[in-house]
């Protein structure tokens, strides 16, 4: 094969890395069988009914580009779920768009706000995804380290960061229910950050609320009930329905920016897939309650996971949402999270994330996601608990 000169590529592009998180999943793979607490989706299939209506859409030849904001079926059924479960207030003709999954949703608006030289704030540890899509555009991250505010972001923290800067950040990019902690805001918190950052009106939030229908004990409030004119609103239903594969996202945001979002969003994709919006449609309507079971299964997991960590006298903090637990390593262990994680895939056969894969505020940390079964996390457990009691010993 003829060489390819690195200079032909985006510089940008040549000096991202491969996820971290991939990295390890390869690197561990050599221990196979493991159990996996790695993974970033659910582990149940999508419900019967949505399936159903995918076929039904293949069946009647609903085969064709949609509109490029979506079906205004699916847009319709979007800005209602929005209304009933969170109550938001986005009409449906100009301010919804359906997209290739949330992770669209984030490059669209990225590549629509982001000149070269821009900041963009981002509290650490983070979802990666974040971190490639600023530098793709050029952009610069700045990393907001919240290991001190039990993984909040904070008024102080946002105004103390921006200080420091020589020119307002373009966008901060918030991610509550947060992946990799689990941890989210209370309607208090959304307030205050509402009110912190309308005192920044040149600067947009992104805000990341895929995992809002994961919510353990609480009721979740969305950024975009408090903070309207500055804020877009991206979900889906990777989540919420167990879609990963079929990409559905959806951004919500009022129609002075849709209108710039909605060109990116059509150079990149012209529209989401017309049979997964027609699932879609069914999700939102028939479907709004389809996460409660799954829910329920979640958080029966993250107690489990949460009391074998409180045994093991093993700190984290409290996680609230998604399907993360994010641990400290035992205490005055002189090694780091990747040694950690890999030696513990290596002799007991069981894969978690070191928490550098989130930035290095995530170093000193290791995600365990509970989207497995509840036989393999129990399983996963007791193997911990003798690893770390090796560790001690030693
Ligand atoms: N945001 C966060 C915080 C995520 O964890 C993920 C998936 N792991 C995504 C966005 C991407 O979701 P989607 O499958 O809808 O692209």
């Amino acid at each position: 094969m003829t060489h390819i000169p690195t200079y032909i590529f985006n510089h940008e592009i040549r000096a991202l890395n491969i996820s971290k998180i991939r990295q390890f999943d390869d690197h561990v793979s050599a221990f196979e069988p493991l159990i996996r607490l790695t993974l970033g989706q659910p582990d149940f299939p999508t419900p019967q009914h949505v399936k159903d209506a995918a076929k039904e859409a293949i069946d009647s030849d609903f085969s064709f580009y949609t509109s490029t904001a979506g079906d205004i079926k699916l847009r319709e059924a979007a800005s209602k779920f929005v209304e009933i479960k969170y109550n938001l207030k986005y009409d449906p003709q100009t301010e919804v768009i359906a997209t290739v999954g949330a992770t669209e949703a984030l490059a669209t608006s990225l590549f629509t706000i982001l000149n070269p030289g821009d900041y963009v704030l981002i509290p650490s540890p983070f979802f990666s995804l974040y971190d490639s899509l600023v530098r793709m555009s050029q952009a610069t991250p700045i990393y907001i380290d919240t290991s001190e505010t039990d993984f909040l972001i904070t008024s102080d923290t946002i105004d103390k960061a921006i200080q420091n800067l020589d020119k307002i950040p373009k966008a901060i990019i918030l991610n509550y229910p947060n992946n990799p902690t689990g941890v989210t805001w209370t309607k208090d918190d959304v307030i205050s950050l509402a009110q912190t950052l309308s005192t920044y009106p040149d600067m947009l939030v992104i805000s990341d609320e895929i995992y809002s229908e994961l919510v353990y004990d609480q009721i979740h409030v969305s950024l975009g009930e408090y903070l309207r004119s500055q804020t877009i609103v991206i979900n889906g239903l990777s989540k919420s329905h167990a879609m990963t594969g079929w990409r559905l996202g959806l951004i919500f945001a009022p129609e002075s920016l849709t209108t710039e979002l909605l060109k990116t969003h059509q150079a990149l994709v012209t529209s989401a897939s017309s049979i997964t919006q027609y699932a879609g449609i069914e999700a939102l309507t028939h479907g709004i309650n389809d996460a409660l079971p799954m829910k329920q299964a979640y958080k029966k997991r993250r107690n489990t996971v949460t009391q074998a960590l409180r045994e093991l006298n093993l700190t984290f903090t409290e996680p609230k949402g998604a399907f993360y637990v994010f641990a400290s390593l035992p205490k005055d262990l002189p090694m780091t999270s990747y040694d950690f994680c890999y030696e513990f895939a290596k002799h007991f056969k069981v894969a978690m994330i070191p928490g550098d894969a989130f930035g290095d505020a995530g170093e000193g940390y290791f995600r365990i996601s509970y989207a497995s079964s509840l036989k393999d996390i129990e399983i996963a457990m007791d193997r911990l608990a003798q690893y770390v009691t090796d560790l001690r010993e030693q």
